[in-house]
């Protein structure tokens, strides 16, 4: 057997033994809030399709519509001849929501950060970030080959004490946070770093994952917005917003951009579709966080900032068991491990959407509390 099998089911059974092996299981949506995990059907507060717009009628009917125009793959690179005019639209639509002068889609929020971020800094320059940012833009960072260092979770006086440490040592610098923290669903401090990269010769790159659609773009300001069409928009693919100068040397110098085919044109006219839904429903646009409020008070919890709300318990193993006892009620939320989260902090990633009806919350606070008086 190759050295590298041996080491690789060691491993396997290394991540069994911590309780943090990983596998998949088959799902599928059986109506706004029920999903279908293998053969039972569930409540669900385990995804990230805020407004319900993945299942919309309309934006079904314009991807419908759009295959049988152009037929799915666009089978090259933008800068080849994978560049549909549907982009258009799309990043109109996307600068417009963030008050940017352009954007740019990517192939996915991934795809996105592990583009921009290095061919924004590299050697010799400082990266400071959010102690709790997601791992994609962690890549991102690495990738570059800039100094990382990382400031205190949400607290803008450590980032001011590393800027003041390290900054006139480095040519260029990027502060990264997400405006919704994903794993937390707390609310950072943007207009504050946005000052201190003001103060500083920085940028302030957010990523809005967690927050598109929840939050007025002018109590958000950065230089470059990135984020995903896959969550609050229903849709696939990632997208940066920033000044048209930013934008066109993303073009020449982002190789996730650059080197990987354009998104299927269904995905893109069902992106813009469902953003243009989302513009003209303000009623909805609350209703997600309302909700999670709702849940938090129930509860006696931190009142939550956003869609998102984090359910601590402990351990892997107590997380895995709350999650269990829930699924035999017939309600999914996903437990949440290390290494995503840190040690001891394994929870509960509570979605909310703005279909969850009054009913569908109750029965959740009401199964929740039994699971957790009688442990
Ligand atoms: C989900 C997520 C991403 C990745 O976006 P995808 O479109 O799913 O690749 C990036 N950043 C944050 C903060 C996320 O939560």
């Amino acid at each position: 057997m190759p050295s590298l099998e041996k080491y690789i089911q060691d491993q396997l059974e290394f991540f069994s033994n911590k309780g943090q092996r990983r596998i998949l299981h088959h799902y599928h949506k059986t109506s706004p809030t029920t999903l279908q995990k293998e053969n039972k059907e569930y409540l669900s507060f385990n995804d990230n399709d805020y407004f319900n717009l993945s299942t919309h009628p309309e934006v079904i009917a314009r991807t419908k519509e759009t295959i049988e125009q152009y037929g799915i793959g666009t089978r090259a690179s933008r800068l080849q001849s994978g560049n549909h005019p549907l982009y258009r639209a799309l990043e109109n639509l996307l600068a417009q929501s963030k008050g940017t002068e352009a954007s740019l889609v990517f192939g996915s929020g991934y795809l996105t950060n592990i583009g921009v971020i290095p061919a924004l800094v590299g050697k010799g320059d400082l990266i400071i970030a959010d102690k709790l940012i997601h791992a994609c833009l962690i890549d991102g960072a690495k990738l570059s080959g800039a100094k990382l260092v990382r400031f205190s979770h949400n607290d803008p006086t450590s980032c001011q004490r590393l800027l003041q440490k390290h900054r006139r040592h480095y040519r260029h610098c990027l502060i990264l946070t997400e405006t919704v923290f994903s794993m937390d669903g707390d609310v950072a401090p943007v207009a504050k770093l946005f000052s201190l990269a003001n103060q500083f010769d920085a940028y302030l790159l957010t990523d809005d994952a967690h927050g598109f659609g929840l939050f007025d773009h002018h109590t958000m300001p950065a230089h470059i917005h990135v984020g995903t069409l896959s969550k609050a928009i229903g849709c696939y693919g990632g997208y940066v917003c920033a000044s048209q100068t930013i934008i066109d040397y993303l073009i020449n110098t982002a190789r996730s951009f650059i080197y990987s085919t354009a998104l299927p044109t269904p995905i893109l006219a069902g992106a813009a579709h469902a953003i243009t839904i989302l513009n003209n429903s303000s009623h909805i646009k609350r209703q997600p966080i309302d909700n999670a409020i709702y849940f938090t008070k129930e509860m006696d919890l931190p009142l939550a900032q956003s869609a998102i709300v984090p359910y601590i318990i402990g351990t892997s193993y107590q997380a895995l068991q709350v999650s269990a006892q829930l699924e035999k009620n017939n309600i999914l939320a996903q437990a949440i491990r290390p290494p995503t989260v840190p040690l001891n902090t394994a929870r509960l990633r509570l979605t909310f959407s703005a279909a969850h009806t009054k009913n569908d919350l109750n029965k959740l606070i009401r199964i929740l509390k039994e699971i957790t008086d009688n442990a």
